[in-house]
């Protein structure tokens, strides 16, 4: 009899402990840091030592892709005008070249002569002369970089910059290393570079806040899973002279900071360098040529801020949006 109630005890205590952790939620880990000139915030459940893999990761992919190291490999390519690189390089370059030539030039890797006489990436801003930004646009052009195999080769004085592509293809490595790990949520935010991996641990979707260009806080929340969702505008990196406000993305045709009624671009996408790459073509291109773009090529949705305060989501996202703070209300664009 005692031996059976010592049974019972135990077998109740098992269905207390299983039950416990049917119920317990996930344990979330989370880590801060800078890299790529901006904050890095990675949130993961399960597996905390992915968090230390992921950094390296984003270090290593920092040292490969930054502009400003003189040590790495695009820097070794500005300076020499020709260079072997790693196969995922010269990959990520074909890929930027190709949705260069898909956006009609909005995305241009080759325009960083005209992004460094402005002073973004070094910090001296300063607005160049007409003629000097006519003749650095010279030294642009996404036809003339040359790619072979893992060779890629400029003509004189031209220069890469993969800013506008590289967090977004940071996010898609990051993705691949939570596969290999077997994580099965996670939410890394990239300076404006959402990456919402699987879904939130009780199965819902992830709701990710698109800041407000405008304001404080967010403008919307989108809720989606196995996204990455990035952000492009004029709000956080710019400068003033004279009274007018110069952001960091350049339109090619121009040289010029972008400056077209846009406040800000969202890209949400599969594909995070896709979503990168094309947030920053469609905040150039202008509200009218960006829808235009997403109804002839799809592939992606979007959410689009304008300088006036409209908030308008394209129609995948009808009813995954919810205004927030200041927007009681947004509108639709259709196929
Ligand atoms: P996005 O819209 O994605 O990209 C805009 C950036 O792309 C611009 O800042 C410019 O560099 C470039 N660009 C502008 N117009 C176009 C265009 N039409 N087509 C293509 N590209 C364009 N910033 C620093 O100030 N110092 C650093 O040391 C530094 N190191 C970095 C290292 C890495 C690996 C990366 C990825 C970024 C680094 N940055 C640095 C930040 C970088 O210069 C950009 O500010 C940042 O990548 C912009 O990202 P975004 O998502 O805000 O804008
Ligand atoms: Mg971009």
């Amino acid at each position: 009899m005692r031996v059976g109630l010592r049974a019972f005890s135990l077998f109740l205590a098992l269905v207390f402990a299983l039950a416990f952790a049917c119920c317990a939620p996930v344990k979330n880990s989370h880590s801060t840091f800078l890299a790529m000139d901006t904050v890095m915030d990675l949130t993961v459940y399960g597996d905390a030592g992915v968090l230390e893999s992921a950094e390296e990761l984003i270090r290593s992919l920092e040292g490969e892709l930054s502009v400003t190291d003189e040590n790495s490999a695009v820097a070794r390519l500005n300076a020499t005008g020709r260079a072997e690189l790693s196969p995922e390089t010269a990959a990520l370059i074909r890929t930027a070249l190709a949705l260069g030539e898909k956006t009609g030039g909005a995305l241009d890797i080759t325009l960083y002569p005209v992004v460094r006489a402005w002073g973004f990436t070094t910090g001296e801003y300063r607005v160049p002369s007409d003629s000097e930004l006519a003749s650095l646009l010279e030294l642009t052009g996404i036809s003339r970089v040359e790619t072979g195999g893992c060779t890629v080769t400029l003509p004189d004085g031209m220069m890469l910059d993969l800013g506008a592509v590289a967090k977004g293809y940071a996010a898609d490595r990051l993705s691949a290393l939570l596969c290999e790990r077997g994580v099965k949520s996670a939410v890394f935010n990239l300076g404006g570079n959402v990456l919402a991996y699987g879904h939130k641990p009780n199965g819902e979707d992830w709701r990710i806040g698109i800041n407000d260009p405008l304001g404080e806080g967010n403008a919307c929340i989108i809720r989606c899973h196995d996204r990455a969702i990035v952000t492009s505008g004029g709000y956080q990196r710019f400068f003033e002279q004279d009274g007018t406000r110069y952001c960091h993305i350049i339109d090619p045709s121009t040289g010029y900071p972008v400056n077209n009624g846009l406040a800000s671009v969202t890209v949400i996408s599969e594909n995070g360098t896709e979503a990168d790459a094309l947030s920053t073509a469609l905040y150039v291109m202008g509200y009218e040529r960006a829808v235009e773009f997403w109804r002839e090529n799809g592939g992606f949705e979007a959410v689009f801020i304008t300088i006036d305060g409209a908030l308008t989501v394209t129609e995948g996202l009808e009813s995954a949006c919810s205004p927030a703070g200041n927007y009681s209300e947004f509108s639709v664009a259709k196929r």
